[in-house]
């Protein structure tokens, strides 16, 4: 097919040009005299996205998930009683894997569409008088559903109970594309992945550890191995690494993050939220919902659009890709065939999104959605028009 795929699924993003070519390096000896003038500061800077002068980064060869893994095998014993609230499939698979890493998981359940709720996660701890809780885990943009919760109101809960519970964040799909302050809202231990807001292929795990979660690790039992902070971080304090590093992805790091500091972090969220509410203006020029409940919850980095009873989320999906080159998010799990998605994250400008927006329409009206043509593309090109992006 010619021109360009179309690529709207909420991870892995568009890679800019100038990432892909950063990444096309011959290979170097990772143990090279000088191979720690490339590694250093990237460990730096990406505490800088992160919004943490107190944490420290580690970069692991690894998806969101071994980040999910690293975080929790480091800082926790077995049998150690966690708290996760459950709104979609990606805290649902966080939640599995701290069950199967042996975990005591108290699973609060959340209607799909809403997120975390402050007050029922300090009901808990108000009760906990005895500090079993070691931990509370929180997934910032809940990808499934297109869900964002409020990781500060958590901190506050925390710290109205006094309670020294540590405060993990899932920020696969939210650090780099929406609002993330790990020193301030008081994170102990925040995951992240190259393919979403780093604009990156998958294949790193990117992870930053706050004081009191590495000194939490100097007693943790749980077993680690490939992922254990201490090992990472005495190699890492020359530039090496315990084991061989992914070259081309370390160069693909220094090039994203470069282009991530010439936007600004402030101007890439509002240039998120700008481009969100396009997308949000669409659905409801279409008379569809979003996943989401209400306002507060609403994602800046997807959408996840409910279809009309009747016809399958799965269908819109197929025909966009196969008769328009238009790769959109598919319905997970509970919300399978009932939603599909659009991921707006990452190298992402406002005729991009109208192209997808236009593609989406074509594909609705395709497969039986009754819309009225050129409706969405409509609302979101006047919203663009109206309003200025962060430049
Ligand atoms: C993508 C994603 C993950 C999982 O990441 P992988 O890189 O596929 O392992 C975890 N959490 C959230 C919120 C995500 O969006």
């Amino acid at each position: 097919m010619a021109g360009r795929n179309f690529l709207f699924v909420p991870g892995p993003t568009n890679i800019p040009d100038r990432i892909i070519r950063a990444m096309a390096v011959p290979s170097e000896d990772h143990r090279s005299p000088i191979f720690g003038q490339l590694t250093l500061p990237l460990f730096e800077q990406v505490k800088e996205v992160f919004r943490t002068k107190a944490g420290q980064a580690f970069l692991f060869p690894a998806t969101g998930t071994g980040g999910w893994e690293a975080a929790l095998s480091n800082t926790l014993s077995p049998g150690d009683k966690v708290v996760c609230s459950r709104y979609g499939q990606f805290s649902h698979l966080w939640i599995d894997l701290a069950q199967r890493l042996g975990l005591d998981v108290v699973v609060l359940e959340e209607e799909w569409g809403t997120g975390t709720h402050a007050e029922h996660i300090e009901k808990l701890l108000v009760e906990d008088k005895a500090h079993k809780i070691k931990g509370i885990m929180v997934v910032q943009n809940e990808t499934a559903t297109g869900v964002t919760s409020d990781v500060a109101s958590v901190r506050k809960v925390l710290d109205q109970a006094k309670h020294p519970a540590l405060l993990y964040v899932d920020g696969v799909s939210s650090i780099g594309s929406i609002d993330f302050r790990m020193d301030e809202w008081g994170v102990d231990v925040a995951v992240a992945g190259s393919q979403k807001g780093f604009m990156m292929p998958a294949g790193m795990a990117i992870v930053c550890a706050s004081q009191k979660a590495l000194e939490a690790g100097k007693t943790a039992k749980l077993p680690r191995i490939f992922f254990d902070f201490g090992d990472q971080a005495k190699a890492n304090a020359t530039g090496y690494f315990p084991y061989t590093p992914s070259l081309p992805l370390l160069y693909g790091l220094k090039e994203s993050l470069a282009i991530i500091f010439e936007e600004g972090l402030d101007n890439i969220y509002q240039r998120h939220h700008y481009l969100a509410s396009g997308v949000r203006a669409a659905v409801a020029a279409w008379g569809l919902k979003l996943c989401a409940k209400a306002p507060r919850w609403y994602s800046d980095t997807v959408s996840t659009i409910v279809t009309p009873e009747g016809i399958s989320g799965a269908d819109v999906i197929s025909r966009a890709y196969q008769r328009y080159n238009l790769s959109l998010g598919a319905g997970l799990s509970q919300v399978a065939g009932k939603v599909f998605r659009i991921g707006h994250l990452g190298d992402l400008n406002e005729l991009m999104v109208l192209g997808a927006l236009s593609g989406t329409e074509m594909a609705m009206r395709d497969v039986g959605i009754k819309i009225e043509p050129g409706s969405g593309v409509a609302a979101a090109a006047e919203h663009f028009r109206g309003s200025n992006s962060a430049k």
